[in-house]
């Protein structure tokens, strides 16, 4: 039988005229295709700025420098995400922690980061940003977060990779709460143009540093320059940026699957509705649906994570995922928590330090979720899961 993976694009004949398109126009790069697509991606997140990168953690190391991360500060994020979420900190020379998480939301603990800053302001060691993540799609409780970080004065910059269009309290993410916000466009993401990303930021001098952090910090504008204009050909490099561009052939393939959002996540919302009714009686958690207490949100559903608890008649999560790999069921782990990775305890973490998330990380388990997976697919999901959780 056919192998099922946890997550795949979705390529249709729209998209690919859109990239014939563009690869028949004049421009490949540093065209019209991707102020085009900026555009598009920032109204459907009802925010003023789009900054396109090649990559979401291009865009997170470019966030984290123009929010001004730099040695001797230090970066917060969740231990329950992809080490791009923390890595971005280290590449500006700015230190990194953790909050951990809330076991309901599998989210950064509103809870845990207030008591860490309490803890924090007594030592004087109050973080420059803290990086959210939006698990799974399912936004961050960020109201409070928001007040957290303007009674402390840390910037907010969102690791939105899981939630392009996903919502908080009716508000598109990226738009209301954070300083910045980085979505990805990997293929197993909610839209894709193979590899990208996009930054978006309400703060219009913000964007700016953007644009020219991802461009090796170079101008060509004539109202920008230091020097006197010596010519046509005249540009100035004011800082030391990147070649973080997003190509027009990537720009193309965004837009094009921009116009098909509405049909990704009104499919993904009815599997997860139908994985909630199907795996109702099965000794398993499902995903939280609400952010926080009062909080409502839209999950863009990124991930449709379970966790195993092994124990009476139940198989333990290894033997669970094992199991589902041989009947041809691509069932993944989000995530090893950050903080055990090798390359972490190097730097000074170690077991037992953010105990939530690594409780979550023995029992979670990534079902599959995509625009393709058929009802059938799904409930052959579902009963191979029915089988190998028998212990
Ligand atoms: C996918 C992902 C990234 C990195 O995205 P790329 O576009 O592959 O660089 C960062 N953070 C999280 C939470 C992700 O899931």
């Amino acid at each position: 039988m056919d192998f099922i993976p946890y997550a795949t694009q979705s390529i249709n004949e729209d998209d690919l005229a859109a990239v014939r398109e563009v690869l028949t126009s004049g421009w490949l790069t540093q065209g019209p295709a991707v102020p085009r697509f900026e555009q598009a991606f920032a109204a459907l997140h009802g925010v003023a700025h789009a900054v396109a990168v090649c990559n979401a953690t291009a865009g997170l190391h470019i966030a984290c420098l123009a929010l001004g991360a730099g040695p001797g500060q230090t970066v917060w994020t969740s231990p329950n995400s992809f080490v791009a979420s923390a890595n971005c900190a280290l590449y500006c020379g700015a230190g990194v922690d953790f909050v951990d998480i809330d076991p309901a939301t599998r989210n950064m603990s509103v809870s845990a980061l207030a008591a860490k800053l309490e803890q924090a302001e007594r030592d004087g060691q109050l973080p420059a940003i803290v990086i959210p993540v939006h698990f799974a799609g399912l936004a961050c409780d960020l109201a409070p977060m928001r007040a957290l970080a303007d009674r402390y004065g840390f910037k907010i910059l969102e690791d939105a990779s899981h939630a392009v269009g996903a919502s908080y309290n009716g508000q598109p993410i990226g738009s209301r709460y954070a300083d910045a916000s980085v979505f990805s466009f990997h293929p197993v993401k909610i839209v894709t143009t193979g590899e990208g990303g996009m930054v978006t930021t309400p703060d219009a001098a913000l964007a700016r540093r953007l644009q020219l952090l991802r461009s090796h910090g170079i101008t060509r504008e004539p109202g920008e320059m230091q020097h006197p204009d010596t010519g046509a050909w005249h540009y100035e490099q004011h800082s030391l940026g990147f070649n973080y561009r997003m190509t027009d052939i990537q720009a193309a393939l965004g837009t094009s699957q921009l116009r098909r959002i509405d049909g990704f996540h009104a499919v993904r919302d009815r599997l997860a509705d139908r994985y909630d009714l199907l795996l109702g009686s099965l000794p398993l958690r499902r995903p939280a649906r609400v952010p926080g207490p009062g909080a409502t949100a839209r999950s863009s559903w990124h991930l449709y994570v379970v966790e195993v608890v092994s124990g009476r008649g139940v198989a333990d999560r290894a033997t669970v995922f094992a199991r589902l790999r041989e009947a041809g069921i691509g069932v993944n782990v989000h995530y090893e928590p950050i903080p055990l990775q090798p390359y972490y305890r190097g730097l000074g973490f170690w077991p037992g330090q953010f105990p939530a998330a690594e409780t979550y990380a023995t029992q979670a388990l990534s079902i599959p979720l995509y625009p393709a997976l058929t009802d059938a697919l799904q409930d052959r999901v579902v009963a191979e899961l029915t089988q190998a959780l028998r212990a």
